[in-house]
């Protein structure tokens, strides 16, 4: 078991005399506490790790501090497809479709990133009004192959020249070190210079680092860029909006004959919030409760 050594994180970094623009985020407490709660294997973890990751550099550029950001992928690979969100206080939660996307594999293939994700992801990044609100905007694309890196370099290449490198490190079966970098290429930038730091995003010198120790004075050095300086970061941490109340209201929705029926078994229903996997025992007593504050027309409801 290893403690917690970072606090989540993301912040943006530049190098003014070159002209590129560096988002940083570090997920590691969340992601390690999320794959707990989801009993996520150790591949599922590491792409659940990647995924959130990519929210967290995301989150550096979208969303406004009123709004949940959305970060859906629909992949043809065993993983299935993950749900993630970010609020505006910067708290993290969601999950993937498959805890345990390996045992789907032909026997004798390696969970790989690629053949866990499969050849394509379609992806889907929305902004909600805090609080259950309207939907501000939504990006939808498509993407082969469907790794959370190709997704995140494809949903920023859209806008400015980006190279992302995901990490995630394990220990003893659990998430240890997830963090993401990008490179942007700034109006202004010249070739050699964005060039030379692509590089070491494609030969894996960045990927290594981020496993390693990510500090300023460290980047700086690994990316030869003297100037590099950060902006204010911003905290990262879980956070889920599930509640009793709000468990009880969505089974104040279900049919009331379906209600009535659960409550006369006299058994208590486990309710798993999907997001952060917290289970709420919703008991007989619940169940009366919730059935004598049915609306009228809820109570007529036969079917
Ligand atoms: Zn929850």
């Amino acid at each position: 078991m290893v403690l917690a050594r970072t606090n989540d994180a993301c912040l943006e970094a530049f190098s003014p005399s070159k002209r590129l623009r560096f988002l940083y985020a570090d997920v590691s407490e969340t992601a390690r506490r999320l794959a707990a709660a989801h009993k996520l294997s150790a591949p599922a973890a590491r792409l659940f790790g990647k995924a959130l990751a990519g929210l967290g550099l995301l989150g550096v550029d979208v969303g406004e501090d009123d709004e949940v950001l959305c970060f859906d992928a629909d992949l043809q690979g065993p993983l299935g497809g993950f749900h993630l969100e970010r609020d505006g206080n910067g708290h993290l939660r969601g999950h993937v479709f498959e805890t345990r996307p390996e045992t789907l594999l032909p026997s004798g293939e390696e969970p790989t990133d690629a053949a866990l994700c499969g050849r394509a992801a379609r992806v889907k990044i929305t902004r909600v009004q805090q609080g259950g609100g309207a939907i501000r905007s939504q990006m939808s694309f498509a993407v082969e192959p469907a790794t959370p890196d190709v997704v995140l370099t494809a949903f920023f290449n859209n806008a400015i020249p980006t190279r992302v490198v995901l990490s995630a490190t394990e220990w003893d079966g659990e998430p240890d070190r997830v963090r993401a970098l990008a490179l942007q290429r700034l109006p202004g930038a010249e070739d050699k210079d964005f060039d030379r730091v692509a590089a070491l995003f494609a030969d894996g010198t960045v990927a290594d680092q981020l496993a390693f120790d990510a500090t300023l004075a460290t980047m700086r050095d690994v990316l030869d860029l003297w100037d590099l300086k950060t902006g204010p970061t911003r905290a990262l941490a879980f956070g889920c909006s599930c509640s009793a109340k709000r468990v009880f209201a969505s089974f104040a929705k279900r049919p009331a004959a379906e209600l009535r029926a659960l409550a006369a078994s006299g058994r208590t229903v486990p309710f798993r919030c999907h997001l952060c996997g917290r289970e709420y025992p919703v008991g007989p007593s619940a169940l009366a409760s919730i059935l004598r504050h049915l609306t009228p027309t809820k109570k007529e409801d036969k079917k």
